[in-house]
């Protein structure tokens, strides 16, 4: 079989395979709180995620915005990471939500808890997390629902929400300018495109998934993204990219510039997505 799993390492795979589903809370995998470097990718857009789980602080003169919480217990990992940087993690004004897995969002209500930022929700999120189940019992919060195309500004930084259902019914993308010596780059902030271990043949919660995430695939490969991160740092080559950036010196390429590798990652995950629905119709066609 040709495509994703021949192109990439077995250690790779190993973490894909717990990537894939997004684990529940009860099913929290080893390691993937554990810290990670902060640093910066470019411009006003940091990474600020464990090891696993990708979060993405983006400051500005008027306060911050942070993507994604992951697991509360990754919240004090993103604090660590946020004030590493020399930035306050009180003054994160905003916190856009991630896909509605635990994995990214059980950290939502800590979060602001504890900075009383704006939550902003993606409209079509909006069932599985009014029904999530947060610990402790605590409100999942929702302050601005967020339909594609809409902006979330705050001190001279935009970022447009692109939905890319399928991995969630309303998986939520960001893109923003960045800027880097004197050229404007176009920043991208994927979902997921994860179509492995998903069900497409009678998905009774989630009929038309099959139709979503085809269509998804269609738009990534219009997406124009120069750099580019993920819900998962091993989306995007984390480990690689930020090993090349620590021994780089002044005036090497940023290696988060990545736009082939965006093209080659959206055709990897489609393949990935093309031989599961294969195996689920043919196998639902022997029954
Ligand atoms: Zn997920």
């Amino acid at each position: 079989m040709k495509g994703f799993s021949s192109s990439l390492s077995a250690s790779v795979m190993a973490i894909l395979a717990g990537v894939m589903t997004c684990l529940p809370v009860s099913a929290q995998p080893p390691g993937w709180n554990d810290p990670f470097p902060a640093h910066k990718v470019m411009d006003n857009l940091y990474y600020v995620g464990t090891a696993q789980l990708g979060s993405f602080l983006i400051t500005t003169p008027e306060g911050h915005i942070l993507v994604t919480s992951n697991y509360e217990t990754s919240v004090p990992v993103i604090q660590d990471s946020v004030e590493s940087l020399g930035f306050d993690f009180s003054d994160i004004k905003i916190l856009i939500s991630g896909h509605a897995h635990p994995d990214h969002i059980e950290g939502d209500a800590l979060v602001k808890q504890m900075t009383g930022a704006e939550v902003v929700v993606g409209r079509l999120e909006l069932p599985y997390v009014q029904a999530f189940e947060t610990p402790g019992g605590k409100e999942q919060p929702v302050d601005r629902i967020i339909d594609a195309g809409d902006t979330v500004s705050l001190g001279g930084t935009t970022l447009t929400a692109h939905v890319q259902a399928g991995h969630t019914n309303g998986c939520l993308a960001w893109s923003m300018d960045l800027e880097e010596n004197g050229r404007t780059y176009y920043g991208f902030i994927e979902c997921s495109l994860n179509g492995q271990f998903l069900r497409y043949v009678d998905n009774a919660e989630y009929p038309e998934i099959a139709s979503d995430i085809q269509q998804t695939y269609r738009n990534a490969k219009e997406i124009p993204a120069e750099v580019w991160v993920s819900s998962h740092g091993v989306f995007y080559g984390l480990d690689e990219k930020y090993e090349t950036l620590v021994n780089s010196t002044p005036g090497d390429p940023n290696p988060f510039y990545d736009p082939e590798g965006y093209k080659t990652h959206v055709e990897e995950f489609e393949q990935i997505f093309l031989n599961t629905l294969v195996r689920q119709v043919t196998e639902a066609n022997d029954q």
